[in-house]
């Protein structure tokens, strides 16, 4: 017995995470909520998911199918893939811990960087590896920062373009020379669950270079554009022998009838996709214009989403915003655990939350009582 141990014991790793802290979802009572702390569409979802969503009411005694083959077909038609390349999720959260727990051994290095999603870490202690973190320039991922981390024992490298919670993102070119600098046995993980919101002409969601390469997978999710969060559906696109690798190890059924038959017709709507888009597209800008124009500085974001940082001086600072803005209904995200404690991370929502956001802080910046 190697164990003197008087309960039982998690492996190393496990007490060394700290657990994802999800945005928080409360206003005061009497007060109206407007949630922008979890990157969720102001739009909801596609009527036609929801109908399908509603359809599974009748079949709940059956077991899913349990290759989500009509999702996973519904989704290579819209993107021009083969289905045999996609494996389906319960979340993309899922599937990031499905290619961690493949790839990564005890004592084996996953790289990530300094301000990237903390499910990587998460996922990377979990596994018994060793997270490693590249530093960023300017909240911007650095291929030069990534690639210096690199050693005989790292196994996999998350990047995600865009990036939660500072909603920059590295060009196609840059993820290409990533992808070139790395030697073959290291996974790159391309986590682009915010692909769809990106408007720029230099950016790729990684689907080309998972189809050039042998060590490029792509993780996408329903949870935001298609307005699906509650579902829990995410997908990857990888070369057959990763998707292999997870196809051995994910649950049987990881992927319920549900969130099948939503996600089937969610991904065919095109027209709530593009309206969602467009939403975003016309907010986003008016949003980071307007909070600009109060003095606060905006990190540029392509995604759904905004970094919005405040000055250290006392009654200005982030957390003293937060509470002035929670107090009005109007909830973003701290993401001090993600070492930005000088920004919240505000969700593009509704006309009415946006104008809401804008008028608090104006407020807030000018001393106005709350
Ligand atoms: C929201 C988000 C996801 C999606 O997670 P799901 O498990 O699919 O809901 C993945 N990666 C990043 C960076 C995100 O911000």
């Amino acid at each position: 017995m190697s164990s003197e141990a008087s309960r039982p014991v998690p492996r190393p790793g496990i007490l060394e995470i700290d657990a994802y802290v999800p945005g928080r979802s409360k206003a005061p009572a009497g007060v109206k909520l407007h949630k922008l702390s979890s990157n969720e569409s102001p739009l909801g979802a596609s009527p036609a998911a929801i109908e399908a969503f509603r359809a599974i009411a009748d079949k709940l005694e059956l077991y899913p199918d349990g290759s989500s083959t009509a999702l996973r077909e519904a989704i290579a038609a819209m993107h021009g893939l083969n289905p045999a390349n996609i494996v389906c999720g319960n979340g993309s959260d899922d599937l990031l811990e499905l290619i961690t727990k493949a790839y990564i051994g005890p004592g084996d290095e996953g790289i990530y960087t300094e301000f990237g999603f903390l499910v990587y870490k998460i996922a990377i202690l979990a596994a018994g590896g060793v997270p490693v973190v590249a530093k960023e320039t300017d909240c911007t991922a650095s291929v030069d920062a990534i690639l210096e981390k690199v050693t005989p024992r790292t196994k996999v490298v998350f990047l995600a373009n865009p990036n939660n919670p500072t909603g920059t993102y590295l060009t196609s070119s840059d993820v290409k020379r990533l992808q070139a600098g790395l030697p073959p046995h290291v996974l790159l993980v391309l986590d682009a669950a915010y692909a769809e919101y990106v408007r720029r002409n230099d950016y790729a969601s990684g689907i080309e270079l998972v189809s050039e390469t042998e060590n490029v997978v792509m993780t996408r999710t329903f949870s935001k554009i298609h307005g699906l969060a509650a579902l829990r559906i995410g997908w990857m696109y990888g070369p057959a022998h990763v998707v292999d690798a997870i196809n051995r190890i994910r649950g049987p059924f990881n992927v319920s009838a549900a969130a099948i038959a939503a996600g089937t017709e969610a991904i065919r709507d095109r027209a709530f996709i593009e309206q969602a888009v467009a939403h975003n597209n016309e907010w986003l800008e008016i949003v980071t214009r307007e909070i600009e124009a109060l003095g606060l500085k905006v990190t540029p974001s392509v995604a759904n989403f905004v970094l919005i940082h405040f000055p250290e001086e006392k009654g200005r600072t982030a957390g003293d915003a937060d509470e002035f803005l929670v107090a009005r209904g109007l909830v973003l995200r701290q993401v001090s655990s993600y070492g930005l404690p000088q920004c919240l991370r505000m969700t593009i929502g509704t006309e009415e939350a946006n104008r809401a956001v804008i008028a608090a802080l104006k407020d807030f910046l000018s001393g106005a009582g709350s």
